[in-house]
């Protein structure tokens, strides 16, 4: 049965059990909100179903609580950041706060991020920019577990899910635009979703271990696993394999090429730009660009009767719902909650805490 608990109670539990999980207080509690916020945003994919993942990988030494982001290249606009394997939240935050700082007196910067944990939904990191009036962007990729994406008319995993996010902040009429997705064209813990619940995947999403197109969710997990798919065939492919470039290569950690270990964590690569708009002439020219563009857009008329959507919305919306309404938490999510109380020494009880709406 689905249970629906609040953001807060939730918060509370996710940030003890990583705390029991030998992670300092602060960090447990940047990790439990960064995940929360996550489901509140409608990504359930990265929010606290990840919690079973984070202590496993904690407790076999691939994620190592307690850890500062350390600079390696300090060169005026070029800012590069070794993350040491901490939790990708944490030592993400870091690296963003110093790009985000050199920016004030360069204008713009070129940040990189190796070897950090998990650094979750990369959205996170461009509203910090956009909290400053900046625009960011993000290229980011995934090694030191087996690839999920085949490239286009491969047929079988070569890559992760490397997602790209852009963030440019809003005017007084326009709300940021944020667009953060996956170069997948679904993401994995939606391919999970539907096996739990007996539904199809969309087309031209998942192939099997033949190579062969399916909409069966379970054709993907095997055994033998089958692959994720590029989102818009080549066009995606090209992205993604962009991200391994730019972040795996560039920022001087690896790509997911078989010489880079494999030992079944998780870890991220960045490559970011952070730019002030400020620097780029009149604000007011354009912000009145950006109001009459998106006002153009919204204008249209659309198959469904309902106006276009602009990226960053949706999360908005789903945020505003939840907090009022709560988080809806599948069996199989409750599941890894128990769990992972139980793995950290926390035990089973502390899920009554939850608060249920
Ligand atoms: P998604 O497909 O739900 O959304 C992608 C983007 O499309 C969002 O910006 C959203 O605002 C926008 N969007 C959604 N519906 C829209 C519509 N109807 N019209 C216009 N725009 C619309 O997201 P996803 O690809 O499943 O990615 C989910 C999250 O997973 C992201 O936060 C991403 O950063 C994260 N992720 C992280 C990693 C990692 O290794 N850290 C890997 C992959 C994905």
């Amino acid at each position: 049965m689905t249970l629906t608990v609040t953001d807060v109670s939730l918060r509370g539990l996710v940030a003890a059990i990583l705390e029991k999980t030998s992670a300092p207080a602060a960090e447990a509690k940047a990790v439990a909100d960064h995940l929360v916020d996550a489901n509140l945003m409608g990504h359930d994919s990265h929010g606290v179903q990840l919690i079973g993942r984070y202590v496993d990988h904690i407790q076999k030494g691939l994620c190592k609580p307690g850890t500062r982001v350390s600079c390696v290249n300090d060169a005026g606009a070029i800012l590069q950041f070794d993350g040491g394997r901490g939790f990708g939240i944490v030592v993400g935050r870091e690296a963003m706060q110093a790009a985000m700082a050199r920016c004030k007196t360069t204008g713009v910067v070129l940040m990189t991020l190796r070897h950090a944990h998990h650094i979750g939904r990369v959205g996170a990191y461009a509203e910090m920019a956009l909290a400053e009036g900046l625009v960011s962007i993000h290229f980011v990729n995934v090694v030191d577990h087996q690839p999920m994406v085949a490239p286009f008319t491969g047929r079988d995993a070569r890559f992760g899910t490397n997602p790209i996010c852009i963030g440019i902040p809003g005017t007084a009429r326009t709300a940021p635009f944020l667009l953060d997705m996956a170069t997948s064209a679904v993401a994995l813990g939606k391919v999970a979703v539907a096996r739990q619940a007996g539904t199809s995947v969309p087309d031209n999403a998942v192939i099997d271990a033949a190579g062969q197109p399916t909409t069966d969710p379970a054709k993907y997990f095997g055994p033998p696993q089958g692959a994720l798919l590029p989102f818009g065939l080549h066009k995606g492919y090209g992205l993604m394999l962009a991200c391994e470039m730019l972040a795996g290569a560039l920022s001087g950690n690896g790509t997911i090429q078989p010489e880079t270990p494999r030992l079944g964590g998780i870890v991220n690569n960045m490559f970011s730009f952070v730019v002030d708009p400020a620097r780029l002439g009149d604000g007011a020219k354009i912000h009145h660009e950006f109001d009459e563009l998106i006002a153009y857009l919204k204008d249209a008329p659309t198959m469904t009767g309902e106006a276009v959507v602009i990226a960053g919305e949706p999360e908005a919306k789903t945020r505003d719902i939840r907090i009022r309404l709560g988080i809806p938490l599948p069996p199989g999510t409750v599941a890894e909650l128990e769990n992972a109380a139980i793995a950290s020494g926390l035990g089973y009880n502390a899920l009554k805490d939850l608060k249920k709406l």
